[in-house]
């Protein structure tokens, strides 16, 4: 490439330095300057991907360029290194997806490198699906000065002419198999010309993508949009003016199960689609919504759906032709909020109360805050779609600061659900240790021989959840975890389901040496037992992570039971979502206590979510639906509430509590893990650095409180030992300013690890 004649700005700089700012895939947040080598200055933009010379060694480490231009007067040049390569053709960012990336870092307290190196997928970097190919063209005339070349190739022998004639005609260089197929011959004269130096050749990198799995899909036939009910009709009217005005306004779509919230999306996006703009749609996860991911290839021509099995082709595939603009529909988990859409229209959380949607690892993001600064950034509307809308959202509503849409009713006015409480503490079943009580059972039987469908949920997979010893009152835990090993029958193992730890069970306590150990609780294996034994006319299918393994196993499943051929379909919260078959009459909860006595301080909310969820799945069609909810505690607030589909009560009551406790959505917690081998070690360290940030706090004047530290619910986690506390605030800037000033000055202790995570979503 050619340098602009014209002195470019730089050049004007008393030292001429031209500088990009790089950061690396590191924990420490900081950018390095880098010189640009005087042939990359006019390629290297920001959101390039780059290679660079780092540490003592200067081994070449990938980075990411966040911004080039001429150095400060004042910037001393010496000893500085220079980028070496620019990795990508294009850059991988635009602008404001790097002050969305900027801001993630900011708010949950990683490095920037961290963020931008989790947004691009791994077959994106390792350019997945691709190859390079040795392509031949004319040589450039002007670097064959001197020589006659009219005569050369006037003398050529014919096959060397028909080379040379090929490649003249053609408009773009040609691989070795295409000049051989263009010009009748073998590569022998090829060889000939291009020693000649009348033609050349150069690497290139070419696609050879599988099709991003699109070709499953082909026969999908395409359905007209549905004419919309009046509260559809509303709904989308308030999104549309605000898609209209660009307003980045969020609105809280709180639509009961069954009120048609994805026609609504659809036509929302339909809107966007006609202007040549994209719509991202984040649903929580991609296997478990295989109906909603069929209504929307059915309704649009180009839609990338991103899910967990797409091999590194496949996604790299999806990110050129979103990044394209090729793409009208992009539907995927939680990462899909970073999908490169250049010209996006809309974003829309499907189930925002999903805790999925909330990244475990760093960078610790939460999918709705991202997806709420890219709408602004970007001055698009954000949807939020719920029955049971987080009290984060809600409190918002309330607020002012988001717009509540409601629909509360079901469509073609079918009625909500009724759902029975069923107290179990003195059922004859269930003290004899199964597990589906007397009620349970009865409906079960009611509802099958009428012809219509039973779902049983029931959220611990495994047979049985413990082994328990009657000598010393003691289960059996892993050894590497403070956590219980569940039974699983069908391979005999006891297997741990934090860490996978797997053994043959111990045929004498491990305590106390006793023999005789019990099987105690229900798990999906025993209860599909139980279901099998009591039903054996009836056709029953397990769901749970144990049986779902492989590709297509959800859809297998779940198509089976669409088409009747599965009267009971029981399993963990796989099938709490989403689904929606007409036929099903009754869903039956074995036990809403698993949830609620869980020491976390959203267990309500969890359960109030889960209920309204599971119970969402019945009475959609005409012959109705019923719910049975077992628990020990009917009277909970949380049960009470979702059996009366009262989200309105549940949020006054709850938020009420919360307001009370300023807990969260009143105000924000930041959760410090501490782990390592030693216990007393693990302890003594979260003590001084907890005391450290408190007495930062106090001298900063920041009322930020500190919680603990405690041991952490499952103190034994793979081996180490962990204790964790909050730092807990009313406005999360104080968090984030604490942290960031005292982070670095914090002492370190070989072995022990901390992590800090921003709004968690357990505690
Ligand atoms: P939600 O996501 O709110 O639980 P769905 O979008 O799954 O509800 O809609 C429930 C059912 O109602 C679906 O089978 C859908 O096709 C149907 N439906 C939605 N809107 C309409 C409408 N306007 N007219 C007729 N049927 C509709
Ligand atoms: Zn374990």
């Amino acid at each position: 490439e050619e340098l602009p004649e014209n002195p470019m700005p730089w050049e004007r700089n008393s030292q001429n330095l031209y500088l990009a700012q790089i950061v690396l895939n590191r924990p420490v947040d900081r950018v390095f300057h880098y010189l640009v080598p005087e042939s990359m200055r006019p390629l290297l933009k920001p959101g390039h991907r780059v290679q660079v010379p780092f540490g003592r060694g200067n081994q070449l480490s990938p980075g990411y360029c966040v911004g080039v231009g001429p150095a400060d007067e004042d910037q001393p040049s010496v000893r500085l290194k220079s980028v070496d390569t620019i990795l990508d053709s294009r850059p991988l960012f635009s602008a404001k997806m790097l002050k969305l990336t900027r801001w993630i870092a900011d708010r949950y307290l990683c490095s920037w490198g961290q963020v931008l190196d989790c947004v691009v997928p791994a077959g994106v970097k390792n350019q997945a699906g691709t190859r390079m190919v040795t392509v031949f063209e004319l040589t450039d005339p002007r670097a064959l000065q001197g020589r006659n070349i009219p005569e050369e190739i006037e003398r050529l022998p014919a096959k060397q002419r028909a080379v040379y004639d090929a490649l003249k005609s053609a408009d773009q260089p040609l691989t070795m198999d295409q000049v051989m197929a263009a010009a009748g011959c073998g590569s022998g004269p090829v060889q000939t010309l291009k020693k000649k130096t009348l033609i050349r050749s150069h690497q290139k990198r070419v696609q050879h993508f599988e099709n991003g799995d699109d070709a499953a899909y082909a026969h999908i036939t395409k359905q007209d949009d549905l004419q919309l009910n009046r509260d559809q009709r509303m709904a989308l009217d308030q999104i549309l003016s605000a898609i209209r005005g660009q307003r980045s306004e969020t609105f809280v779509l709180q639509g009961v199960t069954g009120s048609g919230k994805t026609e609504v999306y659809i036509q929302a996006i339909r809107e966007v689609v006609s202007y040549g703009q994209q719509a991202i749609v984040l649903v929580p996860e991609i296997s478990l919504t295989p109906q909603a991911i069929q209504r929307f290839r059915s309704r649009f021509d180009s839609v990338a759906v991103l899910h967990s099995h797409l091999s590194d082709s496949d996604r790299h595939y999806h990110w050129q032709n979103i990044a394209a603009g090729k793409v009208q529909v992009i539907v995927g988990a939680r990462s899909a909020v970073f999908a490169p859409a250049p010209h996006l229209g809309l974003i829309i959380i499907d189930e925002e109360h999903e805790t999925s949607f909330k990244q475990e690892t760093a960078p610790r993001y939460h999918a709705r805050e991202v997806a709420r600064k890219r709408s602004e950034l970007e001055k698009v509307p954000l949807i939020l779609g719920s029955a049971t809308p987080t009290l984060n959202s809600w409190l918002r509503v309330i607020e002012k600061k988001d717009t509540l849409i409601s629909m509360p009713k079901r469509v073609n006015n079918l009625p909500m659900p009724g759902v029975n409480i069923i107290d179990v503490r003195n059922d004859v079943q269930v003290r004899r240790n199964e597990s589906l009580g007397r009620v349970l059972f009865t409906g079960m039987q009611h509802a099958l021989e009428a012809g219509g469908q039973v779902i049983l949920f029931l959220n611990l997979r495994g047979y049985s959840p413990a082994l328990w010893c009657k000598g010393c009152g003691n289960s059996v835990k892993c050894p590497h975890c403070e956590i219980s090993l569940t039974w699983h029958r069908d391979k005999s193992l006891a297997v741990c389901h934090s860490c996978d730890f797997s053994s043959k069970p111990p045929t004498h306590c491990p305590s106390c040496g006793a023999p005789g150990l019990r099987y105690v609780g229900t798990g999906t294996q025993r209860l599909e037992e139980e279901v099998k034994a009591k039903f054996p006319n009836y056709t029953c299918k397990r769901m749970d992570s144990d049986t779902m393994r492989g590709v297509g196993s959800h859809a297998k499943v779940l198509n089976a039971f669409a088409a009747g051929e599965v009267d009971i379909l029981l399993g963990t919260q796989m099938i709490a979502k989403g689904l929606d078959f007409p036929n099903v009459t009754l869903v039956g909860v074995i036990d809403a206590d698993t949830m609620l006595h869980q020491p976390d301080l959203f267990a309500s909310e969890r359960t109030f979510q889960l209920i309204a969820q599971v119970a969402g799945r019945t009475g959609r069609g005409m012959q109705g639906g019923r719910v049975f909810v077992q628990t020990t505690s009917p009277a909970e607030p949380a049960i009470v509430k979702a059996a009366e589909h009262d989200f309105l009560g549940f949020a006054r009551l709850e938020l009420g509590h919360r307001k009370e406790m300023l807990a969260p959505p009143f105000s924000h917690y930041a959760r410090v893990i501490l782990r390592g081998p030693h216990e007393e070690h693990v302890e003594k360290f979260a003590r001084l650095i907890a005391e450290i940030l408190h007495d930062a706090a106090e001298e900063r004047k920041l009322s930020v409180q500190i919680l603990g530290p405690a041991p952490a619910p499952i103190i034994r986690l793979k081996k180490y030992f962990r204790y964790h506390f909050q730092l807990a605030a009313v406005n999360v800037e104080e968090i984030l300013q604490l942290w960031r000033e005292v982070d670095p000055k914090l002492p370190r202790e070989k072995g022990i690890e901390y992590i800090i995570d921003v709004d968690p979503v357990n505690m």
